[in-house]
């Protein structure tokens, strides 16, 4: 118990406690502190939170709790606008500080700054600190002091910039206010849909920073030394699944960054460590998508090239209802749609594939199916949700060129060849040979009535020809392009 005004941490996309820097500050003072977190169901970027992400949260916020609760404090949660949360907390608690992390969205930077106004108004102190990417956008620029719009050099870049290296020590027992302000029911914020989808989440992940760090270390331990070969091949499993946890903060990208650049060579000239290099770069196309929704926020929604806004998309509800539910009778796309339904995750190679079948097979915008991957993913993010969106649509800042569609048949014998992935997620094909399961429609009857498989009953026809696909989203492309130049 203590007599001294309290200062208030905001926990926010930060739900650890290692490695926090906004907390770690408000320990440094010694002040007691009342760690907060606000549910704002109608703060607009929550507002698209999606249900895998909602399932997360409950599940990430209990760990929070239970890990605060080891260092003799807790956890309180709120529900509402933030600014009054904020405001009605600091006149109950007489609190003179607040600290928390930033985030680098512009409509949360806007709100943000708002409430930060409003506090100071009232001569509460705000302190606010970067723990969400690696370098501050705004001064990570090129050589002509604009934005980087291409990933090449700014990888390079971040290989030329040192990270501080952060500490990940956390005073054993935290000071606590003389008196707790209320807090509310987790429960009663429903953040969870259902016993079976909840259920089958849990056998997939651990939300919490002890299940991120768990995941880091069997990944540097292990997997990272078949990563640059592997990471293409979605059943030999070996990325680090770390997504989730970095998009709620259980764990920084510049803890993993320091982590990696320890353990491994990444980045000396000599005997670099492909693997290390290889994953690092991933971190950094994380950070690039960060950095290009901060500098151009009209992304999440429109295109970086224009020409895409007079593009010809179609309408198509039951294609898109075939691509939801994992039924498009292309095996490696289904195996995909329904990993995503049920565990809240698809692979990165099984993005593209299934993305570009969506925007290049089905000619749906990329919206649409961004906002399906936003309701689904476990981590759902709007940086990289959008730039994984625009770059297989080859509309976006560096974009994979728009002629290069990918063939669902051809990825999956090259990157699914025994089949493993597709019988995980397609029990129907199960039983049939590979030569035949990754186009079924092929296979001769005999095989099929063998193998239980009943197209058009219990595993549907193709929706779509590929071949007259592809030639039909060409020719839409070279159209869109005469209208440009008309
Ligand atoms: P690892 O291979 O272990 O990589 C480590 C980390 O690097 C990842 O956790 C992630 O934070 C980052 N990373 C890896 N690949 C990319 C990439 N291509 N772009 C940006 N960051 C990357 N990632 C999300 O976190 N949230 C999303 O909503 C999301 N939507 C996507 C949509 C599409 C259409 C595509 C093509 C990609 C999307 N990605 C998204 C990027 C990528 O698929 C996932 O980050 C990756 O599959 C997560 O698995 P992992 O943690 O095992 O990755």
């Amino acid at each position: 118990m203590n007599q001294l005004a309290p200062s208030i941490v905001w926990f926010r996309q930060d739900l650890r406690v290692k490695d926090n820097p906004a907390l770690r500050e408000a320990l440094e003072t010694g002040m007691p502190i009342i760690p907060i977190y606000i549910w704002n169901p109608r703060e607009k970027p929550r507002e698209k939170i999606g249900k895998a992400s909602r399932w997360w949260l409950h599940h990430s916020l209990t760990r929070l709790d239970k890990k605060i609760s080891t260092y003799g404090s807790r956890l309180i949660l709120r529900s509402g606008n933030p600014r009054v949360t904020l405001q009605k907390l600091v006149r109950a608690t007489g609190a003179k500080v607040i600290y928390w992390n930033r985030s680098y969205e512009q409509e949360t930077i806007r709100l943000l700054s708002q409430i930060q106004k409003c506090l100071e108004a009232e001569n509460i102190q705000v302190k606010t600190y970067n723990s969400q990417i690696l370098f501050e956008p705004s001064c990570f620029l090129n050589k002509k002091h604009t934005p980087y719009k291409i990933f090449t050099p700014f990888w390079k870049e971040c290989q030329n910039r040192t990270l501080r290296f952060t500490s990940n020590t956390v005073l054993a027992k935290w000071p606590t206010p003389s008196l707790w302000p209320v807090t509310e029911d987790l429960k009663d914020w429903k953040l969870l849909s259902s016993e079976v989808y909840d259920s089958a989440l849990q056998s997939a992940w651990n939300p919490g920073e002890q299940g991120a760090h768990k995941l880091l270390k069997i990944f540097l331990n292990g997997n990272l030394a078949s990563y640059e070969f592997g990471r293409n091949h979605p059943s030999s499993s070996v990325t680090s699944r770390l997504s989730p946890h970095l998009h709620f903060g259980e764990i920084s990208p510049s803890y993993i960054w320091n982590c990696m650049r320890r353990k491994t060579n990444a980045f000396s000239n000599k005997n670099s460590d492909q693997g290390a290099l290889s994953f690092l770069r991933q971190i950094a196309w994380r950070e690039f998508a960060y950095h290009l929704l901060f500098h151009f926020p009209h992304l999440k929604s429109q295109p970086m090239k224009h020409d895409f806004l007079h593009f010809p998309w179609e309408k198509n509800p039951l294609g898109l209802q075939a691509w939801q539910q994992g039924k498009t009778g292309y095996p490696l796309v289904d195996a995909g749609m329904r990993e995503l339904i049920s565990n809240g995750w698809i692979h990165n190679r099984i993005r593209l594939v299934v993305a570009s079948f969506l925007v290049k097979d089905l000619l749906l915008p990329w919206q649409v199916g961004a906002n399906w991957f936003g309701e689904n993913l476990v981590d759902a993010d709007q940086a990289n949700n959008t730039l994984g969106w625009q770059w297989i649509t080859g509309c976006g800042p560096d974009p994979s060129p728009y002629f290069r569609i990918f063939n669902p048949v051809a990825q999956s014998m090259r990157f699914d060849p025994e089949g493993y992935y597709i019988r995980r997620w397609i029990p129907e094909l199960r039983k049939i040979p590979t030569r035949w399961l990754h186009q079924p429609w092929k296979a001769p009857n005999p095989i099929l009535q063998k193998s239980g498989v009943e197209l058009g009953l219990n595993y549907p026809y193709p929706i779509i020809d590929h071949a007259r696909c592809r030639q039909k989203a060409l020719d839409a492309f070279r159209t869109m392009k005469l209208q440009r130049l008309a």
